[in-house]
């Protein structure tokens, strides 16, 4: 059995401090998955600890949202031997697929991200597939980060772990003055 936490601590991927989520809300933790990700060999070494887990969904199709989703569906469905599509962002919002990505009504899909916090891209992808009819058999997440999501279908992750999420009005590490950081802001948009 692996241990993805030491994992994840030894790669850098688990920071401390007083970061703000791309949800909005501010934590003492954040997960770098491109500490994970960048590493291809690991990422596949990781996903075929519950690669048999997903394989039970029977899915067709592999679809994740941009971007750190990207890589983790097209490593799943590499692993599964089914196609891989990629929900991206909206120009009203919310998600969609594009690039010719279609889905048929008989479809089994099954999405997958890399850190869930409050669900949001998994339901925006959820959105995305809706149109065209295929059923969602289950989610796969490396890190599920989350309080109490309810996905709605099974859920699987590498790593189900507790750490502090606050509202900014409520946030005890801004009231205690510790700087506020936003992970990546400096290196690019955050999709
Ligand atoms: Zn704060």
């Amino acid at each position: 059995m692996i241990d993805v936490e030491k994992i994840l601590i030894e790669r850098g991927a688990i920071l401390k401090g007083h970061f703000l989520l791309t949800s909005g809300l501010h934590s003492d933790t954040y997960f770098e998955k491109f500490r994970i990700l960048e590493d291809p060999r690991l990422t596949e070494r990781l996903i075929s600890t519950v690669i048999d887990k997903l394989r039970e969904f029977s899915p067709d199709v592999v679809v994740g949202p941009t971007i750190g989703g990207v890589a983790v569906a097209f490593e799943v469905a590499r692993q599964l031997g089914v196609k891989a599509y990629y929900a991206e962002r909206g120009e009203s919002g919310g998600r969609v697929l594009r690039r010719g990505f279609k889905l048929k009504p008989e479809d089994r899909v099954l999405v997958v991200d890399d850190v869930l916090t409050t669900g949001k891209s998994l339901l925006e992808t959820f959105e995305a597939i809706k149109p065209f009819g295929a059923k969602i058999v289950g989610a796969f997440v490396f890190v599920d980060r989350s309080e109490n999501f309810n996905a709605g279908v099974p859920l699987v992750s590498l790593l189900r772990v507790k750490v502090k999420n606050y509202k900014p009005e409520e946030c005890p590490l801004c009231r205690a003055g510790v700087p506020l950081v936003k992970p990546g802001s400096s290196k690019g948009t955050n999709l």
